[in-house]
């Protein structure tokens, strides 16, 4: 049968089995689509970065003798709509059958279910040979369960696949979890190496971006693009974290610091997410580096690096397709507030937020800790509706998909689900802060006051946050400690925080 098969712009998988023959009357179409640039305001790098990758793979495709339509975003034929685009291709070019990868988000795999109910072709869908688990799993795997810890996901996932396991059974090190053991502060020492960046020329696809009109958010230096657009590329940075980053990987996870970007952390979320490299062979290739080199590197900075992607990766990819569609309407708390002005542009005379919006506006990239505790965390304090954070954090990042975007957004660091992913609310007030980083060393505001003018901003949001959700709270055993240290203080004390934090609540551009 001549057959259609579409490639969506994060299914860039070398590896899939699709590509490994070459079937006779198959054509492949890949297409830059407004329909995928408008759907949110997404950061300039996050355009370029998916536009310039699918497009390398299509010169992948090509070299492999396959045959390929490629639409660009500014081709006349183009009608930036995956319906209108397929119809007319199909029609056009006489396909009999239209067969297509399963997508990642439930707003494309709602689309293609529709877009097939009305070809009158054979259709078929396949899977994207990428995640260690399918979609039902973690469903599966915690039937009649009421809570779905990550923990015994993650030990389960070990078990199965026979990472960082002994022969015993039992895991490597004698225990599954050295959590504690990755909080330490950065003091500029160990010293950093550079990140195994690019410095690519990416000013044509910049001009067609510019040309097409999308907007976008965010700076770019087009003559020195820095992320990874290729197998190769992507295989390269994998390559240098194992060699120069993993051994200090989970010392550092959640460190923060002014002069440091990137820390220890790998960058590797943007060729996982496009599917570039597989998150096997990503831990495949971590933990051989670490039994290769045992004497020097120690379990828990491997252990540290495991959990994020064959924990934390796949079980958020589980609960995702466990609670979609209303996954993306929850808000337990009720919050209602804006985001304030100053994500968009880092103008804020708070030292943490400043660095971390900066980092994310320049680079967009924030490594975990900056994404949960210091923009995270201050949007959950000051309330603000989920849709306003979902949006900023789908736009932001590079790595941004909305099934890994929104369940740690909504689930992980908004507690809009109510606990489903975090048990407790990851919130905090300055003294976290600066336990873990030099932000509040040089802040205009003092981290150890609480109300008065110079006071940090956190604290006083921190304690009106409990108050505010003080019912809910009470509900939670997590939440005891906090909320008796709540309960301690005499009402004079609480009239002044409620005060303090409802100034910065509603007048965000003078914080
Ligand atoms: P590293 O620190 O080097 O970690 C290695 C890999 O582990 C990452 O590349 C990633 O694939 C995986 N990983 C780590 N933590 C998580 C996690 N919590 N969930 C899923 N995978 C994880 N990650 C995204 O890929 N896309 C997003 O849109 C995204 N949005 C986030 C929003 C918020 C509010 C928070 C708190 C976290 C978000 N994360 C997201 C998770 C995490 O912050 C990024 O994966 C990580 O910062 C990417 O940088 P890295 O590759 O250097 O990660
Ligand atoms: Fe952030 Fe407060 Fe520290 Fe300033 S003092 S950097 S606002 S935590």
């Amino acid at each position: 049968l001549k057959t259609l098969r579409l490639i969506l712009g994060d299914q860039l998988n070398h590896q899939h089995s699709w590509f490994q023959a070459e079937p006779e009357n198959t054509t492949y179409v890949m297409m830059e689509m407004r329909q995928e640039t408008d759907y949110v305001v997404h950061h300039i790098q996050k355009v370029i970065g998916f536009f310039s990758s699918m497009r390398n793979f299509a010169e992948f495709l090509k070299e492999k003798g396959h045959d390929v339509i490629y639409f660009k975003i500014n081709d006349k034929n183009n009608e930036q709509d995956l319906e209108k685009n397929l119809k007319r291709l199909i029609s056009e070019g006489n396909f009999e059958k239209f067969e297509y990868q399963l997508p990642d988000e439930y707003r494309l795999d709602e689309q293609l279910k529709k877009i097939c109910k009305g070809l009158n072709i054979e259709t078929e869908a396949f899977d994207t040979e990428h995640f260690f688990t399918r979609r039902d799993d973690l469903e599966k795997f915690f039937k009649g369960k009421k809570q779905l810890t990550m923990e015994y996901f993650y030990r389960d996932m070990r078990k199965k696949h026979n990472i960082l396991m002994l022969d015993s059974g039992n895991p490597e090190g004698g225990k599954w979890n050295f959590d504690k053991s990755n909080r330490k502060k950065w003091k500029a020492e160990p010293e950093i190496p550079h990140e195994r960046g690019f410095r690519k020329d990416v000013s044509g696809i910049l001009e067609e971006i510019n040309k097409a009109g999308i907007k976008t958010m965010g700076k770019v230096n087009e003559k020195s693009f820095n992320w990874p657009t290729s197998r190769e590329d992507s295989l390269s940075v994998l390559n240098y974290f194992c060699k120069n980053l993993l051994i200090h990987f989970g010392d550092f996870q959640d460190a923060m610091h002014t002069n440091e970007a990137y820390l220890f952390h790998s960058r590797l979320s943007f060729s996982l997410n496009t599917k570039m490299i597989s998150p096997k062979e990503v831990t495949d290739s971590a933990v051989d580096y670490y039994y290769k080199h045992k004497d020097e590197i120690d379990i828990s900075q491997i252990e540290g690096f495991i959990r994020q992607i064959l924990g934390w990766r796949e079980y958020m990819r589980g609960i995702y397709w466990k609670e979609m569609p209303g996954y993306a309407r929850s808000n337990k708390l009720r919050n209602q507030n804006d985001l304030p002005p100053f994500y968009w542009d880092a103008e804020t005379k708070m030292n943490c937020l400043h660095h971390s919006i900066k980092n994310s506006l320049e680079n967009a990239y924030a490594h975990h800790i900056q994404r949960l505790m210091i923009t995270g965390n201050y949007a959950l304090l000051t309330q603000t509706h989920p849709d306003e954070v979902d949006k900023w954090y789908l736009g932001i990042y590079i790595d941004a998909i909305e099934w890994v975007e929104i369940t740690n957004t909504r689930g992980m660091s908004q507690f809009a689900d109510g606990g489903l992913v975090a048990t407790k609310p990851y919130v905090s007030s300055g003294s976290y802060i600066n336990k873990m980083s030099n932000y509040c060393t040089n802040c205009h505001y003092k981290v150890n006051k609480k109300i008065e003018e110079d006071a940090c901003p956190f604290n006083s949001l921190y304690w009106n946050f409990l108050d505010v959700n003080r019912e809910e709270f009470s509900k939670n055993q997590r939440m005891n400690m906090m909320m008796s240290l709540l309960d301690k203080k005499d009402s004079e004390e609480m009239e002044k925080i409620r005060k303090r934090a409802a100034s910065i609540i509603e007048h965000p551009s003078d914080f």
